[in-house]
C-alpha cells in the first residue's frame, strides 16, 4: 500500500511541503492537502491591497488546479481534530458535514489563528480597526483607508494609527511596510502634510521586528537596523509610540501600557493594527479518545515539536533550543511547520509595562522561513518513508531570513529595504559577538528593493502555481 501523507493547510508550509512531497515522490505516495477556501494567498502583498496600489485578485490563485495537475489529491475543508493515536484527522467541510481520513503522515502547517478577542474592541469585526492579514481583510481595509484620503481630499486633517494591537502580537514587519506604504502613497496623491501617522509597536525599539533588530557593516563601519528605522521614521515624520501594547480599542480611540509609563490612550481616525497569532484550535485525541491537546501544544496553541521548550531566562536562550525537524516529540509521524510550530521562545526581549502587561513582540515565522520548514518536512517525510531517520534540518539558528520591506510600490519612486539575516534566532554558541554571521547580514534601501519585492511577487506565484522550472526557485 502506496505511505498516506496528510498535510494540514496550503500556505507558505504546507503548500511548499505538498509540491515537494509531489516532486519527490510522485506516484509512490499518496498525497492529501486539507485547506479551506481553494486558495493560496501570496501574504506579502497584501500591504499594496490595503493601500488600493494592487487589485487583491492579484495576490491569490485558486489550489485546486494546481493540485490537480501534480497529481495530489485536495479537499476543501478545515481540519478538526487530529488522532495521532489512531493516525486520522477529522475535517469538517463549509456545510458543516464531517470525515475521517487516514494517514501514515502528518503535517500541521494551519497557520495562525488572528485572536482578535485577545485584545477587547480589535479587529474589522468590531469596525474600530482594520487588518492586513488576509485578503477580505486586506479589501476592508483599503476602503477605510480611501475614505480618509477622500476626507484629506476635502481639506480635513485625519490621524492614522498603525502597528500592533496586542501586547504579544507579531508581525511587525508586515505592519511596518503598511505604515511606509500608506506615507508614499499619501505623498504621492499630495495628502501628506494633512495627515498625522502613528507608528504603535510592542518592539522594545524600532527596527526590532521580533527578531532582536539586524546589525550589518557597511564598509566596515556597524549600522544598526534600528538607527535605519528611526531615521526612516523621523523623515517620514511619522510619531513612533515603542515598547506599547494595546489593550483595548474603542471607536476612535486605543489604550495601551508602556514599560515605564503611565497607561495611556491615542486617538485616531483610521487604524490598523495586527492581532495576536495563536494556533489554530485543533482538538488532539489520544488512541482511548482522551484529550490530549495541552500535551501537544504550547499554552499560545502552537504545537510542540522537537525544540527545547524549558523556561529559561532570555540570556540563557540557546541556537540550539530551536527545533530542527519539526516532529512531534510524542509521535514520530506527526509534524508541524510554519506559523503552526510552537517556537521555544521569543527571540526579542520583554518589557513590564507598570500596569503588569507583558509586552514582547513575538517570533515571526516569516514566508521564506515557512516554506524552508515545509521543504524539510517533506525531505524528512520521504526520509521516513525510506526507512530513515528524519536527516534535513531547518533550525530557525541556521537558517537565514531574506525580507524586502516595501516603502512604496512604484516602478519610479518606490522604495524597500532589503534585508538578508543569517542565522533569523541569533546563536551566540556559534557567533559569540553578534550570534549572526556578520558576513551573511546586510541592509539596504533604495529603489533596487522596490522592483526586487514586485519581481519576487511574479516569481514566486509562478513557483507555487509549479509552473515549469518551480523548482529552481528556491524558498
Ligand atoms: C500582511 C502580511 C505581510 C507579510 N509579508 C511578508 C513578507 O514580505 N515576507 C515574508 O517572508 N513573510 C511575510 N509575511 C508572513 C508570511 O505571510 C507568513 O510567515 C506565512 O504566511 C506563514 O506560512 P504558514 O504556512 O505557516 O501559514 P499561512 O500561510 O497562513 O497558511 C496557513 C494555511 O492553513 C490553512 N488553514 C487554517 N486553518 C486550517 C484548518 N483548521 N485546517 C486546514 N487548513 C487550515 C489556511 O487556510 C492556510 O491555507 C506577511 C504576513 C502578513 C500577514
Amino acid at each position: 500500500m502506496k505511505p498516506r501523507i496528510v498535510v494540514l493547510g496550503a500556505g507558505f508550509a504546507g503548500h511548499t511541503a505538498a509540491l515537494h512531497l509531489s516532486r519527490l515522490l510522485g506516484r509512490r505516495a499518496e498525497i492529501t492537502v486539507v485547506s479551506p477556501g481553494n486558495r493560496f494567498t501570496w501574504f506579502p502583498s497584501l500591504i499594496w491591497v490595503g493601500t488600493g496600489t494592487m487589485p487583491s485578485d492579484e495576490v491569490h490563485f485558486k489550489l485546486a488546479p494546481v493540485y490537480e495537475r501534480i497529481g495530489v489529491h485536495y479537499i476543501d475543508a478545515r481540519a478538526v481534530e487530529i488522532h495521532p493515536g489512531d493516525n486520522t484527522v477529522i475535517v469538517e467541510h463549509g456545510d458543516g458535514s464531517r470525515n475521517t481520513h487516514a494517514y501514515d503522515y502528518c503535517l500541521n502547517a494551519t497557520g495562525p489563528f488572528l485572536n482578535f478577542a485577545g485584545t477587547p474592541g480589535l479587529g474589522p469585526q468590531t469596525g474600530n480597526s482594520w487588518s492586513v492579514c488576509s485578503v477580505e481583510h486586506a479589501e476592508q481595509t483599503c476602503e477605510q483607508y480611501l475614505r480618509i484620503v477622500a476626507d484629506l481630499a476635502r481639506g480635513q486633517r485625519r490621524r492614522l494609527l498603525i502597528g500592533t494591537g496586542h501586547p504579544t502580537a507579531t508581525c511587525e514587519g508586515a505592519a511596518f511596510e503598511y505604515l511606509m506604504n500608506v506615507d508614499a502613497d499619501l505623498r504621492r496623491r499630495g495628502l501628506r502634510e494633512r495627515a498625522e501617522l502613528v507608528w504603535l509597536s510592542n518592539e522594545p525599539e524600532p527596527g526590532d521586528f521580533g527578531v532582536d533588530g539586524i546589525e550589518v557593516f557597511h564598509s566596515g563601519v556597524l549600522a544598526t537596523g534600528a538607527s535605519l528605522v528611526r531615521s526612516l521614521l523621523d523623515e517620514a515624520d511619522v510619531q513612533a509610540v515603542m515598547g506599547a501594547g494595546i489593550t483595548k480599542v474603542e471607536p476612535g480611540k486605543a489604550y495601551y501600557e508602556q514599560a515605564g509609563s503611565d497607561p495611556a490612550s491615542v486617538e485616531f481616525d483610521f487604524a490598523m493594527l495586527i492581532p495576536q497569532f495563536r494556533g489554530i484550535p485543533l482538538q488532539y485525541v489520544a488512541a482511548d479518545g482522551s484529550d490530549i491537546s495541552k500535551e501537544l501544544t504550547q499554552p499560545n496553541g502552537f504545537m510542540t515539536v522537537d525544540g527545547d521548550y524549558t523556561p529559561k531566562s532570555y540570556d540563557q536562550y540557546r541556537g540550539s533550543d530551536w527545533p530542527a525537524v519539526y516532529r512531534s516529540p510524542r509521535y514520530e509521524n506527526l509534524y508541524a511547520a510554519g506559523i503552526a510550530f510552537a517556537p521555544p521562545h521569543a527571540l526579542s526581549k520583554a518589557k513590564k509595562a507598570p500596569g503588569g502587561a507583558v509586552i514582547q513582540a513575538t517570533t515571526p515565522r516569516t514566508g521564506m522561513a515557512a516554506g524552508i520548514m515545509g521543504r524539510t518536512v517533506a525531505q524528512n517525510i520521504v526520509d521516513q518513508i525510506n526507512g530513515r531517520p528524519p536527516s534535513h534540518h531547518a533550525r530557525m539558528s541556521e537558517i537565514p531570513a531574506a525580507c524586502i520591506a516595501s516603502m512604496g510600490n512604484s516602478f519610479w519612486h518606490g522604495s524597500a529595504a532589503s534585508i538578508i539575516m543569517t542565522p533569523v534566532a541569533r546563536d551566540y554558541e556559534r557567533y559569540p559577538k553578534y550570534g549572526r554571521d556578520m558576513r551573511l547580514c546586510t541592509l539596504e534601501v533604495g529603489l533596487g528593493g522596490a522592483w526586487t519585492k514586485r519581481a519576487l511577487h511574479s516569481a514566486f506565484l509562478w513557483k507555487l502555481q509549479a509552473r515549469p522550472g518551480w523548482p529552481l526557485i528556491p524558498e
